[in-house]
């Protein structure tokens, strides 16, 4: 009975397991960690991002990270760095427009072909579409895939995109304080995409008595990971061919500098 008990626990991922751990065992790993807090080992004691004094917490949920403090991990959750911010929409909206002026200009370029070729492959192996109603319970992975089943039932054109990747490329090359990690990258790619496939919409009754229900999916934690790794595979191949190529930096607002 126990064996079994414990087989089923341990399907459900290892924290349960430590439940079986024997007093001894853990009275001295108790003794280890308090032993490793109290040495002065700045790396594992504090977060890490540059002149934050916060202790560094071991956090349990979808996305944190025990090498930071509890805001710095849900920041991190959230954009893909524990400091550096989403770009806003209205940031990104002009590089978009040159991205997508761009592909157009070289809509018959090889790489560009395979790029929207790509779009239409993860349209087409992303199953049945799935309410936002019906999220709850997915998968990280499975949210992705319905993530691109409400793209294509939408009929977003593949060329926008590719252009949220390339804007996203352009944005960070631009930026001095960017975050360069290929994390940061994935999720601010996966926002562009996410925000371009609509939520789920239902409506009762008629009149003033109707009651509606607007579900959007929620855009944070690992399905943008998911989702941002495939938008990036995308434009890989354009991006390594064209990478000087891209437009420069549109002209801010006010006139050109
Ligand atoms: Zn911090």
């Amino acid at each position: 009975m126990l064996v079994r008990m414990k087989t089923l626990l341990r399907m459900r991922g290892g924290y349960i397991e430590g439940t079986f751990m024997n007093i001894t065992m853990r009275m001295r790993r108790k003794a280890e960690v308090k032993g490793r807090v109290s040495t002065p080992n700045y790396d594992a004691a504090y977060c890490r991002v540059v002149g934050c004094q916060n202790p560094a917490r071991a956090a349990t949920g979808e996305g944190l990270d025990s090498r930071f403090c509890r805001p710095h991990a849900e920041h991190y959750a959230r954009h893909g760095s524990p400091y550096r911010k989403s770009y806003t929409a209205p940031e990104v909206r002009p590089y978009r427009k040159a991205a997508t002026d761009w592909i157009k200009a070289n809509a018959s370029d090889p790489w560009v072909v395979n790029a929207l070729q790509r779009v239409h492959g993860l349209y087409a192996t992303a199953g049945g579409h799935v309410e936002a109603f019906r999220l709850r319970g997915l998968s990280p992975e499975e949210r992705a895939k319905a993530a691109w089943a409400r793209l294509r039932k939408a009929r977003v054109d593949p060329v926008k995109v590719l252009a949220d990747v390339l804007a996203v490329e352009m944005i960070i090359r631009d930026d001095p304080q960017a975050d360069h990690k290929r994390e940061f990258k994935e999720v601010q790619a996966a926002k562009l995409v996410h925000r371009m496939a609509s939520g789920s919409h239902k409506r009762w009754g008629e009149g003033a008595s109707a009651t509606e229900l607007h579900v959007f999916p929620r855009s944070r934690g690992r399905v943008l990971r998911h989702l941002g790794k495939e938008a990036l595979e995308v434009g890989e191949l354009v991006v390594d061919h064209h990478r000087d190529a891209l437009p420069k930096a549109p002209v801010a607002k006010g006139g050109p500098r």
